[in-house]
């Protein structure tokens, strides 16, 4: 096979599949059920465009679940039931004129445990994200977006020489970048994040965190995480999460994640970020 296109310096080429770019969303008085369990009451959150928003807090106090609401996971759930509004640039991701599969394309997910087909190819991982497009798109395109999404997630000098090679032979702090190329081949405008580095070593958890730090520049990222000092290494707002006593999950603080942890505002997060509950 002919050897891919090298990534132009100083930055790779963009190929344009969806709209990308840095986007706001927005949740506006968000509640969530499933069946007659209320897991989140009346969550409103900016998630600023260019940023890094960490969401954190307890077990079980609907972390996950927000992030599933976001890019209309959530009704994929039989018993799940939701109100409230999840604006992209100011329109409503529940709205008219948003297919499903645009919200996905748009607003993409990584999952905790990496999950690529571990019998696919590297090159073909990648390229399979572009099934949220509906599009054909040609092998020389193909062979950009492959490049451009494996640099952006920081995968690229690691794999070049392998990309025939089964996703399933990389390391899990590997396998779980070629998930964040996977993700990015379209050029979502929101990457979520669900604990992505709960599952991998030390190591491999501080490339990742490298590399959010450069992606923020090309997606508006929101993270899940219980480790707290990644939240203050990669975020730059943070909120708090917490579902007290049977009460649904709300945020009981959220801000600036420098302040939020140096000079917290609640008694109950100043609890949390050090580690008593
Ligand atoms: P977190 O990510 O903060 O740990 P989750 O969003 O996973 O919290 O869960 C919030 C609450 O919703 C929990 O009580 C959990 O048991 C419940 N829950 C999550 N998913 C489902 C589901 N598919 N069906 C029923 N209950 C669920
Ligand atoms: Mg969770």
């Amino acid at each position: 096979a002919a050897p891919l296109p090298e990534p132009d310096t100083p930055g790779p080429r963009q190929p344009v599949v969806s709209g990308g770019g840095l986007s706001l969303l927005e949740a506006r008085g968000v509640s969530a059920w499933f069946g007659s369990h209320r897991v989140l009451e009346g969550v409103s959150l900016v998630m600023g465009a260019g940023e890094v928003t960490a969401l954190i807090g307890p077990s079980g106090c609907g972390k996950s679940t927000f992030l599933r609401v976001l890019n209309r996971m959530h009704e994929l759930v039989p018993s799940a039931s939701l109100a409230g509004e999840v604006l992209l640039d100011g329109g409503d991701v529940y709205g008219r004129g948003w297919r499903l599969q645009d919200v996905r394309r748009d607003i993409g997910m990584v999952f905790q445990k990496p999950n690529p087909f571990p019998a696919m190819s590297i090159y073909d991982n990648v390229v399979s994200g572009l099934r949220l497009t509906g599009r054909r798109v040609s092998r020389d395109v193909k062979d950009e977006i492959v490049v451009r999404s494996l640099v952006s997630a920081g995968l690229w000098g690691e794999v070049r020489d392998r990309l025939r090679q089964p996703g399933g032979g990389l390391s899990g702090g590997q396998q779980q970048r070629l998930c964040i190329a996977r993700a990015l081949a379209v050029r979502p405008r929101v990457l979520l994040m669900d604990e992505p580095c709960s599952a991998l070593d030390p190591t491999s958890t501080r490339v990742i965190e490298e590399t959010m730090g450069q992606l923020r520049r090309e997606v508006t990222i929101v993270i899940v995480t219980h480790n707290m000092q990644q939240a203050a290494r990669v975020s730059q707002r943070c909120a708090f999460f917490l579902a007290s006593q049977g009460m649904p999950g709300q945020i009981v603080e959220y801000g600036d994640t420098d302040a939020m942890f140096s000079e917290p505002q609640d008694e109950r997060t100043f609890d949390y970020v050090n580690g008593r509950f």
